[in-house]
């Protein structure tokens, strides 16, 4: 009976043991799982403060039509302290475009007919200022003396949705020559120069410096400056993806103030200029100097005449056929808020 008794007492005594180095383990991981949780790093992208500066992601091409940009991006006292610009370089139009199009980018110095283009098709573009006034020169080899020479020749432009094309279409149809006359191709800008050089092509209009470029090296000659075509010509503009404005009005508005400022700065073409244009593109002095002749920064608001008469010129060319209207891709606002 003792046996039995003792027995019973050593199973009760294993189960207890059993149990409790069971609820001992099941603790343990517990607590081993808890102390891994609390070792985990914080997330990467901590969420915003109401007071961090919003980030506006902007494109360009390295050019001077867009050389306000590179001001307000170096010149540190210009900038906003609630708005971050962070310009994003691309090598061609049509990557830019895509990249804008497809939200990747908030905005873009570019040429604003493919701006215009892509707003008639469904992306809600808005062109909040200009990239500058006038600045394109058409630029021929030696032996063109005048518009009629280029006959039978080879002109280039950088894409047929650009000022480039309509001063192109001016220049033609001012001196009574058709498309017909000439072959007109499109080349990318950096080639341009060299085609003439090697005569591949009697002549080109395109953004700076590449005009500059020729006439400066002796290569070729300046037929025409775009104010002997269409005086105040628009060219590039500045174009913000609408939601970006909808969604941070405060830092679209403080970005375009900073802009405007910087274009104004540009405006003095002087040393500092040269020296923040060498940071964003390769140019020689006598190039900068020759190219900054042919433009200006200041005045950067898009009028209404003046998109018009673009608009104008491009139904007339063909290029569009609903060009949006002023009243809906043109917004003046943050340009008219700067105080
Ligand atoms: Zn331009």
């Amino acid at each position: 009976m003792k046996t039995r008794k003792f027995l019973i007492l050593l199973s009760l005594l294993t189960l207890m043991v059993v149990t409790a180095v069971s609820l001992s383990a099941c603790s343990t991981d517990k607590d081993s799982k808890k102390e891994t949780e609390s070792q985990s790093p914080a997330p990467v992208d901590a969420p915003a403060q109401p007071n961090d500066p919003v980030t506006v992601k902007i494109g360009y091409l390295p050019i001077t039509h867009a050389l306000p940009l590179f001001v307000e991006d170096e010149i540190k006292a210009l900038k906003s302290e609630n708005v971050n610009l962070e310009l994003v370089k691309f090598g061609s139009w049509t990557e830019l475009v895509d990249a804008l199009n497809t939200g990747n980018i908030d905005g873009a110095s570019m040429l604003i007919e493919l701006a215009m283009k892509a707003k008639t098709q469904g992306i809600d573009l808005k062109a909040v200022a200009l990239g500058h006034r006038d600045g394109n020169a058409v630029v021929v080899s030696k032996e063109i003396n005048k518009v009629e020479d280029l006959k039978g020749k080879t002109f280039a432009i950088p894409h047929s949705l650009s000022t480039h094309n309509v001063l192109l279409h001016l220049m033609l149809k001012n001196n009574g020559i058709t498309y017909d006359d000439i072959e007109v191709i499109e080349l990318p800008p950096p080639e341009m120069p060299a085609a003439l050089s090697e005569g591949r092509i009697a002549g080109y209009i395109v953004a700076e410096p590449f005009g500059a470029k020729v006439v400066a090296g002796g290569v070729g000659k300046t037929l025409y400056e775009s104010g002997d075509l269409w005086d105040n010509a628009v060219c590039c503009g500045l174009i913000l993806r609408n939601e970006f404005i909808e969604k941070y009005p405060d830092a679209a508005a403080a970005f375009v103030s900073d802009y405007i400022k910087a274009g104004e700065m540009a405006e003095a073409k002087d040393a500092t200029i040269g020296e923040i244009t060498s940071k964003y593109l390769k140019v020689d002095p006598e190039v900068l100097e020759l190219s900054l002749k042919w433009i200006s920064y200041d005045n950067l608001r898009l009028e209404e005449a003046d998109y018009n008469q673009l608009a104008s010129y491009m139904i007339e060319m063909g290029l569009i056929e609903n060009p949006p209207a002023y009243s809906d891709f043109v917004d003046t606002s943050l340009v008219d808020s700067i105080k």
